[in-house]
């Protein structure tokens, strides 16, 4: 660079300073104007006259101006600066270059539209943040949402499977269940049998202690039944007084053995309700299912009958279905 400037004559100086187009005076160290070049003299319109540096800043830059001028050494400044009278103000980079005489050669060159596309950028950039921060937070809420969302529907399928009184799998249920082991039992050639069974007399338990101990006492019964069964063995509320229960892979000797079994439990069991002891009895149907002659009601309404069989017979008993 040293070497550059040792080629270069004043003549060529000259030349450059009137070519280039950045603004360039020569002021003294309190502003005044000494000397500049055409471009300077353009932005010079505005003030005519202007016999100082300083008069060319705005009410602000201006105070800082001399601290610039007057320190002695190389500054870079981006400042707004009055290019010409029409527009409004544009930033310039503004270098103050000491001399060895103490002038200052000042130097301005436009920036306004990287300093714009800058500043715009960065605007821009922040608005993407903050809608990155805001989108992560409305996925978070909409995860946290869906989250509660499963809970509730899973709860709402359990409830709408659940009778709300005995808290057994409802009719619905319980015969969609026994759907489906029909149509294993049809595959696989595999054994099924049901029971259905009905509380004895248990009209005459609501006309002694009423409705509400009724209630009470099928809740107890209901009880009962879901305790003495083994898995996968599945009972529920099929009526009123009556239950549903379906054995998987059993024939009609295995349901009959559970059957007497539930019948003895319940007669020998005393349902206490308040100051009440109930006696209570069942009458129990058992129907196994015969593959390519059953469905799943001809194998139900089997089962009904051997319960009213059952009834017939005395009741407190079981029979199973021809
Ligand atoms: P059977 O031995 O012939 O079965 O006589 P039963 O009295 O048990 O039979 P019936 O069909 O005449 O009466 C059943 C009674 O069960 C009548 C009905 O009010 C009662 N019942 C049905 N559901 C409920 C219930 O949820 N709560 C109460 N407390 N009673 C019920
Ligand atoms: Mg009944
Ligand atoms: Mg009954």
């Amino acid at each position: 660079m040293q070497k550059l400037a040792e080629i270069i004559t004043t003549q060529d100086a000259e030349t450059i300073f009137e070519t280039i187009h950045a603004m360039v005076a020569l002021v003294e160290s309190d502003g005044r104007l000494v000397s500049w070049n055409s471009a300077f003299e353009s932005c010079n319109k505005i003030s005519p006259c202007a016999v100082n540096l300083n008069e060319l800043f705005s009410k602000n830059d201006k105070s800082l101006l001399h601290g610039k001028l007057s320190n002695g050494l190389l500054n870079h400044w981006a400042v707004e600066f009055p290019l010409d009278g029409t527009g409004p103000s544009k930033y310039c980079d503004c270098v103050f270059i000491p001399t060895a005489n103490g002038q200052v050669l000042f130097i301005a060159e436009r920036m306004e539209s990287d300093i714009a596309l800058q500043e715009m950028i960065e605007r821009l950039n922040r608005r993407v943040k903050l809608f990155q921060v805001e989108s992560e937070f409305t996925k978070k809420i909409a995860r946290n949402k869906q989250i509660e969302m499963d809970a509730v529907m899973v709860q709402a399928s359990e409830v709408a499977q659940v009778d709300p009184l005995t808290f057994l799998v409802n009719r619905r249920t319980i015969i969609k269940e026994l759907q489906g082991e029909v149509l294993r039992v049809e595959r696989y050639h595999s054994m099924l049998s049901v029971s259905v069974v009905d509380v004895d007399n248990f009209k005459g338990v609501n006309d002694t202690y009423g409705h509400p101990i009724g209630d009470e006492v099928l809740k107890q019964v209901a009880y009962q039944l879901r305790e003495s069964i083994r898995h996968p063995d599945l009972v529920g509320r099929y009526g009123g007084e009556e239950f549903l229960i379906v054995l998987p892979n059993s024939d009609s000797k295995a349901a009959a053995e559970q059957a007497a079994r539930l019948c003895k439990q319940v007669r020998e069991t005393v349902v206490h309700v308040k100051e009440h002891e109930v006696n209570i009895t069942l009458s129990i149907g058992v129907a196994q299912f015969q593959v390519g002659v059953d469905t799943w009601d001809t194998l139900l309404s089997r089962a009904d009958n051997a319960m009213y069989e059952a009834k017939n017979n005395g009741r407190d008993r079981w029979a199973i279905a021809k």
